[in-house]
């Protein structure tokens, strides 16, 4: 009660005060107050917001935030499943090749193909094996968090450290890569400076065993084929033996196993031989020109912008066609080629990943 007796005079201050005011705003003052007030909340707000790096991309990237971080979540959790799947895939090959296909060439192939067969298939078998752990197990190299003396051509605008020529941020790994091509689900990695060419290899070697595969098993397929094709359901199959009265084929639980696996062997490893083929031969251009799958882009825009203005885009990473392939390969002398392209090598490659040299002079045009 004592509470509400020293309200009620404050209130009827308050109220008496109010009045007072009132008639003055009706003169005009209170069009004037709001209209302060409007202009005040504005520059509070912009003050709020303002952001001298604020432009359309920025807006759109904010925009479209959520979709980007679904993917990237998604790629992410897939990753492991595309990886399971990968040695899932190959595994049921290797296994159907020894159970099957070897024992048939062993029992029915001359000598010298029979030798040809073992030692090809298991080279490749190891290339693949080799390569496959190497480049999801390495990591693809990452700038310093530290600050340092390395040269720096921006900064990045998710991790807030400077970004070393040919480093870019992944946004599924959530950081920044050096010499970042791009992130491999089916390795659940990244593909950069320090892996890549466990990725490349990889490519190409499980092209080469799938295009090995397909071509050994083209002949049993053809069989495995047409024995599942004449299967007693069929129409003329049913109409041949009434008329002839000759029994339909009859296969075993062992033969019918046998021609399934081979079916299965041959149109999974053609089909990986034709996509993972297009995929080798586009980043063996790449590789070619001294370029990642990211750059390729940039200097692709950058080039049709240089045109507009009557000038040619050089790429300062382009050291020519041979010395490309040299530096990335690790290879530099003959016999290189031998110890480490065709056999597994786990060399590291040329360079730190964070200082590269131009190939062209610095006056050029350039895109970086
Ligand atoms: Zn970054
Ligand atoms: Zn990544």
């Amino acid at each position: 009660m004592g509470h509400w007796r020293r309200l009620f005079p404050t209130i009827m201050r308050l109220l008496l005060r109010w009045l007072r005011l009132c008639p003055r705003w009706a003169r005009g003052h209170r069009s004037a107050q709001l209209q302060e007030l409007w202009s005040y909340s504005r520059l509070l707000l912009k003050s709020l917001c303002f952001n001298s790096l604020c432009s359309s991309d920025v807006v759109l990237d904010s925009v479209f935030e959520p979709v980007y971080w679904l993917v990237d979540h998604f790629t992410r959790w897939f990753g492991v499943l595309f990886v399971s799947l990968v040695i899932l895939l190959t595994s049921s090959v290797v296994l159907i090749v020894y159970y099957y296909v070897l024992p048939m060439i062993i029992s029915s192939y001359p000598t010298p193909w029979i030798a040809w067969h073992l030692c090809y298939g298991h080279w490749n078998l190891v290339m693949v094996v080799f390569h496959y752990y190497k480049a999801t197990r390495t990591d693809p190299g990452h700038p310093p968090l530290i600050k340092n003396d390395t040269p720096s051509v921006s900064i990045c605008k998710k991790c807030i450290i400077p970004k070393p020529p040919r480093t870019h941020h992944c946004s599924i790994c959530n950081r920044c890569v050096l010499k970042m091509d791009h992130h491999c689900p089916w390795l659940n990695n990244c593909v950069g400076h320090f892996n890549h060419r466990y990725f490349f290899s990889f490519c190409l070697f499980m092209t080469m065993g799938c295009i090995y595969c397909s071509v050994s098993c083209w002949n049993m397929f053809v069989g495995a084929y047409s024995a599942i094709e004449v299967s007693p359901c069929d129409p003329s199959v049913i109409l041949l033996k009434s008329y002839y009265q000759t029994p339909e084929p009859s296969f075993s639980f062992h033969e019918r196993m046998f021609h399934k696996c081979i079916i299965y062997v041959w149109v999974l490893t053609s089909s990986v031989a034709v996509a993972l083929g297009g995929l080798t031969l586009w980043h063996a251009a790449l590789i070619t020109h001294g370029e990642t799958s990211v750059e390729r882009h940039i200097n692709r825009k950058e080039s049709r912008r240089l045109k507009d203005r009557g000038k040619i885009f050089q790429n300062p990473y382009n050291y020519g066609r041979m010395q490309n392939w040299k530096l990335f390969f690790g290879v530099e002398k003959c016999s290189h080629w031998l110890t480490r392209f065709l056999l597994p090598s786990a060399h590291t490659p040329y360079g730190d990943g964070l200082v590269w040299e131009w190939s062209v002079n610095r006056s050029y045009p350039t895109a970086i």
